[in-house]
Order: C-alpha cells, then structure tokens, then sequence
C-alpha cells in the first residue's frame, strides 16, 4: 500500500514539474514574440542613444508602448541612428 502511494505522490510530482516547465516555456516564448514586436529600432526617430532613445515619443520607446506606434517611420540612410559619430580629433 505505501509503495503505490509513494508511486503516486512521484508520479504526480513529476507531471506537475513538466507542466510547470511547460507553462514557463509557453510564457516566455508569448513574451519574446511581443518584444519582437517593438517596431523602434526600425524606427526614422529612433537615436540609438541610451540618453535619448526616440525624439518624438522619449518615454515609450523600446517598450511594449510602442507596438502599434502612430509616429513610426520607416528608417532611411540619414536617420540620426544610421550616421557615424564624430570624432573628437
Ligand atoms: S516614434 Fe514610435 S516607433 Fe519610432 S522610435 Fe519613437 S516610439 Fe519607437
């Protein structure tokens, strides 16, 4: 009796660890493919700068805010993240 009750307590532990596993698996793939999502990096406003990321909307940019974003233009090769820094020299 006791063994087919500790058979059952691991078995059940076990399904409960891989649907665990399974869930978390489900959940971080739904995220990834939301962040990919984030248009900004293609973005004409996008700076590519830490201290100001975007020039229209500073606060939403690289953030799920701006899937879906009204002011995005698609990036040309004179957008401010595509120009070379100068140098100081
Ligand atoms: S305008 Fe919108 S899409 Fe473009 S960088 Fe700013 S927040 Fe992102």
């Amino acid at each position: 009796m006791n063994v087919a009750i500790c058979c059952f307590c691991t078995w059940t532990l076990l399904v409960l660890f891989l649907w665990s596993v399974w869930q978390a698996l489900r959940e971080g793939i739904y995220q990834l493919r939301r962040l990919h999502q984030i248009p900004c990096s293609d973005c004409e406003f996008f700076t590519n700068d830490y201290r100001l990321k975007c020039t229209v909307r500073p606060f939403s940019a690289c953030t799920e805010e701006a899937i879906g974003c009204s002011d995005f233009e698609p990036k040309t090769s004179s957008c401010n993240a595509c120009q070379q820094r100068c140098s100081k020299f």
